[in-house]
């Protein structure tokens, strides 16, 4: 049986991490792997999570199984952390995944159980996942255009002409807010007007949402899927706390499905129950009940989101630092858009070769496509990073 396995084509972020790692230059950087890092280099454990972890280890007197859907309480945090008050609790279903992917893996398979011909529509470019979890399902995709190479922007001309083309029934997959790889994102006003298309065209928006509060701050960041939300008669979401409570391992995720007939929510409501059985059974707790008791306690609530702002000014602070060391060194503003962009990364737009030379000559590590991780630089680094750009002739 074994026998019969091919090799699976190997992570590239991985390969990366490695080849880093391998590498012995002492003043070598690592803008590849997308977790946060302080300026230290550390992910760090954030105080509001220990805090959480302590308390817990003193309170609870199980480890039972939760529900199939997770806690109704951690579904309630994090709807009203997501929607708010976009859209009202007995409209949205929802399950605990293990992570923002296993919330992505499982809304693909609610789409295949609910309309096997659906075509699932995805940015070019999106984070890798995406592609490649589709592809496994067996389920139909498309690119729909999205960066513009030239402007380091969104190409909202060509995006919103491509949605225009999408059929009725059809599935459009949208980053809620930080987009990944690219960094550019939509405005309040864009998202109304894809709203408006989609509207016309009868697609079904699914929204992926790993970086709330890394962008422009929690609310902000949330703003365009709550108008999606309260607009459009149904919408999944795959929502992720990994990077905004730094719980990457815990696995804490959510999918919520917004319907506005709510006669559908209990039979949706189900069939999300359904797949966690299918698929693992009872989703993770621990990281789960870490952001319930956050988001439920005013005080947890307060440290974390303070955390969270720094952690946020900091990567814009980076951000500025940069477009203003190569608008120096290059004498231009051609590198402004890296202010401009949002949350984690920016796609510089450079070419695999350029990419190539940076690790070779420079000890500077990113992703083939030029997506860099802001985080991975620090007040010292920018500088290099910056001299290193011209010098390979970005
Ligand atoms: N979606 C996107 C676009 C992401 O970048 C990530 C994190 N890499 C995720 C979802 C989910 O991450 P996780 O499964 O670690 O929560």
């Amino acid at each position: 049986m074994l026998s019969n396995l091919k090799q699976q084509p190997a992570d590239k972020i991985l390969q990366l991490v490695q080849m880093y790692r391998d590498d012995p230059r002492s003043d070598k950087i690592d803008l590849g792997v997308g977790v946060y890092k302080n300026a230290e280099g550390v992910t760090p454990v954030m105080r509001a999570i220990k805090a959480a972890e302590k308390q817990l280890w003193e309170t609870e007197t199980t480890k039972s199984y939760t529900g199939l859907a997770g806690e109704p309480a951690y579904q309630d945090a994090m709807i009203s952390l997501v929607l708010s008050s976009s859209v009202a609790r007995e409209n949205v279903a929802a399950a605990a995944t293990p992570g923002g992917t296993g919330a992505v893996r499982q809304a693909l398979e609610l789409i295949q159980m609910a309309s096997p011909d659906a075509t699932i529509w995805i940015s070019n470019p999106t984070w890798p996942n995406h592609p490649s979890i589709i592809k496994y399902l067996g389920m139909k995709m498309r690119e729909y255009r999205y960066f513009d190479n030239d402007s380091r922007g969104v190409d909202f001309e060509g995006m919103l002409a491509d949605l225009a083309q999408i059929p009725a029934g059809d599935v459009v997959l949208l980053h809620g807010c930080c987009h990944n790889p690219t960094g550019a994102n939509l405005t309040n006003a864009q998202w109304a007007e894809v709203i408006a298309v989609l509207q016309e065209t009868g697609a079904i928006p699914f929204i992926d949402i790993a970086y709330q509060g890394f962008g422009d701050g929690l609310e902000e960041d949330a703003a365009g899927l709550r108008m999606v939300a309260s607009e459009m008669p149904q919408t999944l979401i795959a929502a992720s706390c990994s990077k905004n409570f730094g719980i990457y391992r815990e696995r804490t995720g959510i999918l919520m499905v917004v319907t506005q007939d709510a006669s559908l929510r209990d039979v949706t409501q189900g069939n999300l129950a359904f797949l966690n059985r299918q698929n693992y059974s009872f989703p993770p707790d621990h990281g789960a009940r870490l952001v319930t008791m956050i988001l439920d306690d005013k005080a947890l609530r307060a440290d974390w989101s303070a955390e969270l702002e720094e952690v946020r000014l900091g990567m814009l602070a980076l951000r500025e630092q940069l477009a203003k060391e190569l608008q120096k060194l290059a004498g231009s503003d051609r590198f402004a858009f890296l202010a401009q962009h949002r949350g984690m990364f920016s796609r510089l737009g450079a070419t695999p070769e350029q990419v190539e030379t940076l690790r070779r000559d420079h000890g500077i590590y990113m992703v083939g496509d030029s997506r860099l991780n802001i985080a991975g630089l620090n007040k010292n680094s920018v500088p290099i990073l910056a001299k290193a750009i011209i010098d390979v002739g970005i």
